[in-house]
């Protein structure tokens, strides 16, 4: 693609700000983000080479690059890609890893002059890397952020005041001092009805006004985003993902998909951790078992594919055949599911987080794919916002006027107790517990658990 050269900019990004420039391309799975990624890295002219960062929950890890959808190398372009790969299948990679990798890579790739380009379906990673609250709700606690833990030493004349008066931490005193602060938390909960008592006496005021106003200001504030974000959504209508995604599945099946879940297949592995988790590979088990025992005599890897070709082209009674189908139809249609997930989870980030983000639009790409269509309809828009990014200097990829009704909905509901049904009365402490909690792995496990069992009207 020619791009105009007057619209090149020579810009150290690191200089623009304090923080450190990122793109960051986000979308539902099947979108072409990973190409977009790719494709800007030759024609955004920026003078700076691209490095691109994998935020796929499932890309991280080696193996199932099929399934997995990993970009292969000769469609890399030289483009150098991190944390693809990289992580062994067996163990959990959780939001809080995949944070502790990536900072340290974007600090490399700055020093370097480079510019990071985060690429990735995983919604809660690229929230823990670039958010300065975690979401990973094995860590729990967030909002103790807005606490000082070693303010009591720092100020030793109010520790003294507090011992002199003999202070009685019980939730009794806090819930006469501040009910509404005592009915956020447990009432066994000792370590945060001292803070709280604390806080009230250091600070004279009620404590839930306090943190209700620390909380606002932490999430109403851009500064807090961890680097100056630029946005990316690559989004597509509904419909149009469904049938990409039923094609893409099928292809997969063509491309060794199967080979590469018969790998890794072993009926007594945990399919709760790593990269068995994958959509793709739990839905076979059950075709994998019954192969396994009829073909114990021939099996081989190589042999596979082969059998699989027959098993498709056997007649309607053979239960092999059955299996395969309704294994690929799971595929597909878990596959939906996560992709309606992703997009209301994009959708939150905007109204709920105010995160800037910038739309482009790849219905028709996905329809029917043509190089034209492609650079027309997502590579030159998603040029022309990281240019206004530059040129502007957005305030870290955060627009105050996404979050007026995020804020609304948060100071009513900062204070409100939700309970989880699904996770046997699990309390969680305002909007912000609770929009993690629903995003945690064990949460959408029981959900998803207590669905399959017929139980409805689950949050999730
Ligand atoms: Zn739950």
């Amino acid at each position: 693609m020619e791009t105009d050269s007057s619209s090149s900019l020579i810009i150290n990004p690191n200089t623009l700000n304090s923080k450190p420039t990122v793109i960051v391309i986000m979308g539902a799975t099947g979108s072409g983000k990973s190409r977009l990624a790719i494709d800007l890295a030759s024609q955004l002219q920026l003078q700076l080479p691209i490095e691109i960062i994998n935020a796929d929950s499932m890309q991280v890890y080696q193996g199932l690059d099929v399934l997995t959808n990993k970009v292969p190398l000769h469609d890399q372009k030289g483009v150098p890609h991190h944390l693809l790969g990289t992580i062994s299948p067996e163990v959990e990679f959780t939001a809080k890893d995949f944070r502790d990798y990536a900072v340290p890579l974007i600090n490399d790739i700055t020093s370097r002059n480079h510019l990071p380009v985060i690429v990735g379906g995983t919604n809660y990673y690229i929230q823990a890397l670039v958010s300065r609250f975690l979401l990973d709700e094995s860590l729990g606690d967030t909002d103790d952020g807005c606490f000082d833990e070693t303010k009591g030493d720092k100020e030793p004349h109010m520790q003294l005041m507090l011992d002199q008066e003999n202070f009685s931490y019980s939730y009794e005193s806090l819930k006469a001092i501040d009910p509404v602060a005592a009915n956020r938390i447990h009432p066994n909960d000792h370590r945060k009805i001292s803070q709280y008592l604390r806080l009230y006496t250091s600070c004279g005021g009620l404590p839930s006004k306090y943190l209700q106003e620390k909380t606002m200001e932490n999430w109403g504030d851009g500064d807090n985003l961890r680097y100056n974000c630029c946005f990316i959504c690559v989004d597509a209508s509904l419909p149009v993902i469904d049938t990409y995604v039923d094609q893409r599945v099928d292809q997969m099946v063509n491309s060794g998909l199967l080979q590469e879940v018969y790998d890794i297949f072993n009926p007594d592995a945990v399919y709760t951790r790593g990269l068995r988790q994958a959509i793709g590979v739990r839905e076979f088990e059950d075709f994998l078992k019954v192969y396994n025992c009829q073909e114990l005599t021939i099996t081989s890897i190589e042999k596979l594919k082969e059998n699989m070709d027959t098993i498709s082209c056997s007649s309607c009674e053979n239960p092999l055949k059955q299996l395969l189908e309704d294994a690929i139809d799971k595929v597909k249609l878990n596959t939906r599911r996560l992709v309606r997930r992703q997009k209301r989870r994009l959708n939150r980030l905007q109204t709920l987080f105010g995160w800037n983000i910038h739309y482009v639009d790849a219905t028709e790409c996905l329809s029917c794919f043509t190089e034209e269509s492609w650079t027309e309809n997502v590579v030159k828009p998603s040029i022309q916002i990281i240019q206004s990014h530059f040129e502007k200097d957005t305030k870290c990829g955060f627009d105050a006027r996404n979050v007026s009704n995020g804020v609304k909905l948060m100071e009513r509901d900062l204070w409100t107790q939700h309970i989880c049904k699904a996770c046997g009365n699990k309390v969680l402490r305002g909007a912000y517990e609770w929009e993690q909690h629903k995003q945690g792995r064990s949460h959408r496990k029981r959900v998803c658990r207590l669905r399959k069992s017929g139980v409805s009207g689950l949050d999730g």
